[in-house]
C-alpha cells in the first residue's frame, strides 16, 4: 500500500537538530495557508471546489438505481429525485428508466470531468506554493550567518530545502486531494443513507469510525518502523559510499573481507527492519477487509431480512428493495476513502513537521542584523582600522573560546598590512571580520572612519574583494566564473581581467576557450589556474579593499611566477590585508603583524622587525633558509 510507505513524523523528529527553532514556530500549517496559499487562491478553489463536485456526483448512480428498482422494475415506490420537483417528472416506466440510465451516464461524465479539474488545480497550487517556499526557504537562509552553518550540517540543511518543501507539496497536492474526498463522501453517504433510511443508517455508518480507529492505530504502528527502516537505508548508504569512496585504500589494505563481512552486517540489517516493517503491512489490507466485510454481512443480513420478513428487532419501517440496494451499494463506497483516513494524518503531521522546519528556518536570526538607518558605504581613501578587537567564534560567551584578543592596527589609504604567525594563530579570523562574515565580541573596525557593522552588507562586501586560499569553482563556463560577482562585465572586460592575471594564455588553450565549462562535472582546474581565475574575478570586481589569502599549493616556478605577477598588479593602489605566504609579500608590506594565540606580539616592518630579532626575525629565518628550526621560544 502506498498509504504510509514511506513516512513517519514523529520518529523523524527524535534528534532534530532544528528542534530549538520549531519550537518557536506557532501553527505552521495556518500560516502556510496564509502566507502563501492566499497568493494561489483560484487553483486551489478550483481544485476544492471540483473535487467536491466530483465526488459527490459518483454518488448519484447507487442511489439513482435504488429509486430505479423500486420505481420501474418492481413499480412498487414512486420515483422521488430529492430536490427535484415531481412534475417535472416523466411518468412513463420507459421514459424513467432512460432517465435514469442518463443521470447515471450524466454523473460518470461529469465526475470525470471534475476530477481532471481537480487534479489540474491541486497539483498547480500545490507546485506553486513548493516553489514559492523553497525559493524563500533559500533566501533567508542564504541571509544567515556564517556561525550558523558552522553549526548545522549541510545535509541537514539541504534536506529541509529538498525533502521538507517537498513534503508540503505532497500534502497540498495528496493530502487535499484525500481530504476533501474523504469529507464528501462520508458526509455524502451518510446523508444519503439517512435520507433513505435512518435507523439502517445507522448500523451501516458504524464501520466508520472502527475503520477510522483502525487506520489510524496501524499508521502509529508502522511509523516508528518505517523510521528504522529509513535510517538503517541512510547508514548502508555511508558505508557503502564511504567503501567506493576509499575503495584505493580497502585494496591496498587488503580489508576486502572485512568491509564485505561490514556490509553484510549492514544489509542484514536494512532486511530485518524491512522485514519486521513489511509483516505489519500485509496485515493491513486483509484487516481491512475483514472489518468492511463484517459490516457489509451486517448490513446486507439485516437489510435482507428487513426486505422480506419486515423490520428485524428494534427496527420500525418499511425498507424497499431499492432501497436495500442503495445501501449495499453506497455502503461499499465508504471503504477506500476511509482506508486513506490514516494516510492523511500521516500526511498531516508530516506537512506540519516540515512547515515547522521551514519556517523555524526562515525565522531564525541573524547574527549580523543590519542596523534600521545603515547607509552605503562609499570609500573614499581606503583607511581600515581594527580598534582593540576580541572576538571568539563560540556564540555564547565563553572565556576560552576567545580567537583574537584586543588586535588593533591602523592601515593607511594603498597600504599593505601582512599577518603572521603560526597555524591557527587567528590569521583568518582577522580577515573574516572585515567583510563581517562575523561580527566582532568587543571593539571597533572601521572603514574611512565607518564601523563596518552601520553600513549595509551589501555595500560593504562590494568594496571588499578576497582572494582565498582556494577559489571556489561553480559549475558554469570560464567566462561566468571570471565575471562572478560582477554579472555586468562585457567579454571585453572579463579577457583583460584574465590578462592581468595570467590566465587569458591557458584558457585560450582549452578548446572552447573562455566556455569551457568547469567547476564539479567540469574540466578540473589545477591549482594554480584556479587561483589566477579566482584573482581576474577580483580583478574585475575591482575592490578598494582587497583581502588576500593565497595559496601555498606547491606550484611550479613559472606558475608561482605568474601568480607572484598577477598579484602585484592586482594589489596596486589599494589598501590590502594579507596572510603573507611569499617572502616577498612580507618584505614590501607597509605593515606587519606577528600574531601568536590571537594576540599582536610583535608588529613593524621587516627590517625593524628583523633588526628587533624576535619571533619575526626567527620565522623569517626559518622561511629563507637560514635556520633550519624554530628556537624553542
Ligand atoms: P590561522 O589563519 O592563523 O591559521 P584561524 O584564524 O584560521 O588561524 O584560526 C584561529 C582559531 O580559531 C583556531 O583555533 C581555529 O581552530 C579557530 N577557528 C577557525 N575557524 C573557526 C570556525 N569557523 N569555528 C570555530 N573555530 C574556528
Amino acid at each position: 500500500m502506498t498509504a504510509t510507505q514511506d513516512s513517519a513524523s514523529e520518529s523523524d523528529d527524535e534528534d532534530d537538530t532544528f528542534e530549538e527553532q520549531r519550537a518557536r514556530v506557532d501553527k505552521p500549517m495556518r500560516r502556510l495557508f496564509r502566507q502563501y496559499g492566499s497568493l494561489h487562491r483560484r487553483p486551489l478553489g478550483i481544485g476544492l471546489g471540483a473535487s467536491l463536485f466530483a465526488h459527490t456526483l459518483a454518488l448519484l448512480p447507487p442511489f439513482v438505481l435504488g429509486l430505479a428498482v423500486d420505481a420501474v422494475f418492481l413499480q412498487t415506490e414512486p420515483y422521488d429525485l430529492p430536490l427535484v420537483p415531481d412534475s417535472w417528472l416523466p411518468t412513463g416506466q420507459v421514459d424513467l428508466f432512460w432517465l435514469s440510465a442518463g443521470i447515471v451516464a450524466a454523473s460518470f461524465f461529469l465526475s470525470a470531468l471534475f476530477q481532471w479539474g481537480k487534479g489540474w488545480g491541486l497539483s498547480v497550487f500545490a507546485q506553486r506554493v513548493q516553489h514559492d517556499v523553497r525559493a524563500d526557504t533559500y533566501d533567508a537562509m542564504q541571509g544567515l550567518d556564517l556561525g550558523f552553518f558552522a553549526d548545522k550540517q549541510t545535509g541537514e540543511l539541504m534536506s529541509i530545502l529538498n525533502n521538507d518543501v517537498n513534503r508540503l507539496e505532497q500534502f497540498l497536492n495528496g493530502g487535499l486531494g484525500v481530504l476533501t474526498q474523504l469529507l464528501v463522501t462520508v458526509l455524502g453517504v451518510a446523508g444519503l443513507l439517512f435520507y433513505v433510511n435512518p435507523q439502517l443508517a445507522l448500523l451501516t455508518l458504524v464501520t466508520v469510525p472502527i475503520i477510522a480507529v483502525f487506520t489510524h492505530k496501524f499508521v502509529q504502528t508502522i511509523q516508528p518502523m518505517y523510521a528504522d527502516v529509513r535510517s538503517t537505508v541512510g547508514r548502508m548508504n555511508s558505508r557503502l559510499e564511504n567503501n567506493l569512496g576509499g575503495i584505493e585504500v580497502i585494496k591496498a589494505s587488503n580489508t576486502e573481507t572485512y568491509e564485505t563481512d561490514r556490509v553484510t552486517d549492514t544489509s542484514q540489517e536494512y532486511y530485518d527492519t524491512n522485514v519486521r516493517a513489511i509483516t505489519t503491512r500485509v496485515k493491513f489490507f486483509p484487516g481491512l477487509q475483514l472489518t468492511a466485510g463484517i459490516g457489509f454481512v451486517i448490513t446486507f443480513v439485516v437489510g435482507g431480512v428487513w426486505v422480506f420478513q419486515g423490520a428485524p428487532g428494534p427496527f420500525s419501517g418499511p425498507l424497499s428493495v431499492g432501497n436495500f440496494v442503495t445501501f449495499v451499494y453506497l455502503g461499499q463506497r465508504l471503504i477506500w476513502p476511509m482506508a486513506q483516513f490514516g494516510q492523511l494524518i500521516n500526511l498531516y503531521q508530516r506537512a506540519q513537521a516540515s512547515a515547522e522546519r521551514i519556517f523555524g528556518l526562515v525565522d531564525e536570526p541573524t547574527d549580523l542584523p543590519e542596523r534600521e538607518d545603515a547607509t552605503d558605504l562609499v570609500v573614499t581613501d581606503g583607511r581600515v582600522e581594527y580598534d582593540d578587537v576580541t572576538f571568539g567564534y563560540g556564540r555564547d560567551d565563553d572565556e576560552d573560546a576567545t580567537v583574537l584578543d584586543g588586535v588593533s592596527f591602523d592601515l593607511d589609504s594603498g597600504e599593505m598590512l601582512a599577518l603572521v604567525g603560526p597555524t591557527g594563530a587567528g590569521k583568518s579570523t582577522v580577515l573574516k571580520l572585515l567583510p563581517r562574515l562575523y561580527d566582532v565580541d568587543s571593539g571597533a573596525i572601521r572603514i574611512d572612519g565607518h564601523d563596518v557593522r552601520d553600513v549595509t552588507l551589501g555595500s560593504l562586501r562590494e568594496s571588499i574583494g578576497y582572494v582565498s586560499q582556494e577559489t571556489f569553482l561553480f559549475y558554469g563556463s570560464v567566462k561566468e566564473n571570471i565575471a562572478y560577482g560582477t554579472f555586468d562585465a562585457t567579454d571585453e572586460e572579463i579577457r583583460e581581467a584574465a590578462k592581468m592575471a595570467e590566465a587569458h594564455e591557458f584558457i585560450t588553450e582549452f578548446e572552447e576557450g573562455y566556455d569551457t565549462l568547469v567547476g564539479e562535472r567540469g574540466v578540473k582546474l589545477s591549482g594554480g589556474q584556479k587561483q589566477r581565475v579566482g584573482i581576474a574575478r577580483v580583478l574585475l570586481q575591482d575592490p578598494d579593499i582587497l583581502i588576500l589569502d593565497e595559496a601555498t599549493s606547491d606550484v611550479d616556478t613559472e606558475t608561482e611566477l605568474r601568480i607572484q605577477r598577477s598579484i602585484d598588479r592586482l594589489v596596486e593602489d589599494r589598501t590590502v590585508l594579507a596572510i603573507a605566504h611569499r617572502l616577498s609579500t612580507i618584505k614590501d608590506a607597509d605593515q606587519i603583524l606577528v600574531l601568536d594565540d590571537g594576540e599582536v606580539v610583535e608588529r613593524g616592518t621587516h627590517d625593524r622587525l628583523l633588526d628587533a630579532e624576535g619571533v619575526y626575525a626567527d620565522l623569517w629565518g626559518v622561511q629563507a633558509g637560514e635556520k633550519s628550526a624554530l628556537p624553542n621560544h
